[in-house]
């Protein structure tokens, strides 16, 4: 799996920091995203982070991510993945699942209604 260009701090267990340094850079996109140096750690939480604490770090990783070149694809490289955790293309792992959940519904509706189509013209 990538490791996310912002993964400085934190990447799937708290106690797992890599280094600057040592990111992956597997992903073409990865050169040009805003936050490949997250020193501030907005993008991954930490143990036991209050609600408002994280709320408020959220916002901030997202206004980073509004003026990142390559949110599309960090987007959607998060959601295809999928990410299970930190805010990644804007949106928090929460609002990820959202979309991956509208995504679905749409898919089967579309299949239903292709299923539906073969056996009217049938
Ligand atoms: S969209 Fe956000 S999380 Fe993704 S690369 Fe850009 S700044 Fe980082």
């Amino acid at each position: 799996m990538l490791q996310p260009p912002h993964s400085s701090l934190q990447v799937r267990v708290p106690s797992q920091r890599v280094p600057v340094r040592d990111r992956d850079q597997d992903a073409p996109w990865h050169s040009e995203a805003v936050c490949r140096r997250d020193e501030a750690g907005l993008f991954f939480a930490p143990s036991k982070e209050p609600t408002a604490a994280r709320l408020s770090r959220e916002e901030a990783a997202k206004r980073v991510c509004a003026r990142c070149p390559v949110m599309v694809e960090c987007r959607e490289h998060a959601l295809l993945q999928p990410e299970p955790y930190g805010v990644w293309g804007g949106l928090t792992a929460a609002e990820r699942r959202v979309v991956l959940a509208r995504r679905r519904r749409r898919d089967l509706e579309l299949k239903k209604a292709a299923r539906g189509t073969i056996v009217a013209a049938g």
